[in-house]
């Protein structure tokens, strides 16, 4: 967001499990709550305020609603923003109900313009962009994933131990039971590199060689709707309007048409390589680099290509 600040009363909001589950060691466990907060000062966090509570072990929402209720009663807070996650929303929405705020979602940009905190937001299948506001403070937004690139500014942060007022009523759910799927790899969410496959792989079969290419290439394997409707593949790695917003460094699609709806989950991508039998489809028309062949001959080829490389 290299915008204008939004000023002292702005609260950022990462809704980070009170381990650092997302941040392990190198040698296993988990990272401190409070080391995790402190990395925030090296991009540009100045204050970070952390719970270090058992009651936020969990990913349940309410609890962690009472926690960004006493930060917003307790420091005047103006705007939350989320980075967009399943969690995250179902925070944002809560808090909105609880507070009676508004709330903005899937922004792409956010502007000072004036004295109005402006959020821009993709309409109409990404095909417009729409400027949306808010009437009440504070001012809610969920910011699509993978929309902001980390930048790195140097700096460190306060980190400030705070204690929520919780609600009877927020602890009356517990967890049972939570499953991690298991995957090799980076996700797509964090990969620099992804291989895409679709429909024109003919079948489930067909992603092996995907899977070989994303291997050989240090990538993670995404899909389109079609093959995650006809359970190719999981739901997880669905790219597109009802799917994930990436942006990996480079984006490879096999066997996909490259319709709007999938074309709005990756054209943020820095290199889009298309590889498709039919050179009038869509995708060739906003991808960076494009292949008409057969898939099936074109794919192990580059997978061998790219492992006799790595290994000169
Ligand atoms: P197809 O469109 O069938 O394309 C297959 C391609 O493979 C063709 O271009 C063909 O030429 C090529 N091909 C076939 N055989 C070979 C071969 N041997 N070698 C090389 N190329 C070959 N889609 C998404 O992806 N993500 C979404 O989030 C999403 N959300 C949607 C939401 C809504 C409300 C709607 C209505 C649709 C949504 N869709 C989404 C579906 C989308 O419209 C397309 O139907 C879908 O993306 C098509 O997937 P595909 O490219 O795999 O298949």
């Amino acid at each position: 967001m290299a915008r204008r600040p939004l000023g002292r009363h702005a609260a950022c909001c990462a809704i980070e499990q009170r381990s650092g589950l997302d941040s392990p060691q190198e040698e296993g466990g988990h990272r401190p709550v409070q080391e995790v907060a402190a990395d925030a000062g090296r991009y540009g966090a100045q204050r970070v305020y952390v719970q270090d509570d058992v009651l936020l072990d969990r990913p349940l929402p309410q609890p962690r609603v009472d926690a960004l209720e006493t930060l917003l009663a307790d420091n005047g807070f103006d705007a939350v923003l989320f980075a967009a996650t399943v969690l995250s929303a179902d925070v944002a929405a809560a808090l909105a109900a609880r507070l009676g705020a508004g709330v903005n979602y899937d922004l792409t940009d956010l502007a000072v313009e004036g004295d109005a905190l402006v959020g821009k937001r993709p309409a109409l299948g990404d095909s417009v962009y729409v400027d949306v506001g808010w009437t009440s403070e504070p001012r809610l937004a969920l910011i699509r994933s993978g929309t902001f690139d980390p930048q790195e500014t140097g700096g460190s942060a306060e980190v400030v131990a705070f204690e929520s007022r919780f609600q009877d009523f927020s602890l009356a759910a517990t967890m049972v039971e939570q499953a991690h799927e298991e995957s090799e790899g980076p996700s797509i969410e964090d990969a620099d590199v992804i291989v895409a496959g679709g429909r024109g792989l003919g079948g489930p079969e067909g992603f092996q060689q995907v899977e070989e290419l994303a291997k050989a290439l240090g990538g993670a394997v995404a899909a389109t709707r079609a093959v995650v409707d006809a359970g190719w593949y999981p739901y997880s790695t669905q790219v597109g309007q009802t799917g994930k917003t990436v942006a990996p460094k480079l984006y490879i699609a096999v066997g996909i048409s490259g319709a709007i709806q999938h074309k709005v989950g990756m054209q943020s991508s820095g290199l889009i390589v298309a590889i498709n039998k039919d050179p009038n489809a869509p995708i060739f028309e906003y991808a960076d680099l494009g292949v008409v062949g057969d898939l099936n001959e074109i794919v192990p080829k580059l997978t061998e290509l790219v492992k006799a490389r790595k290994a000169a």
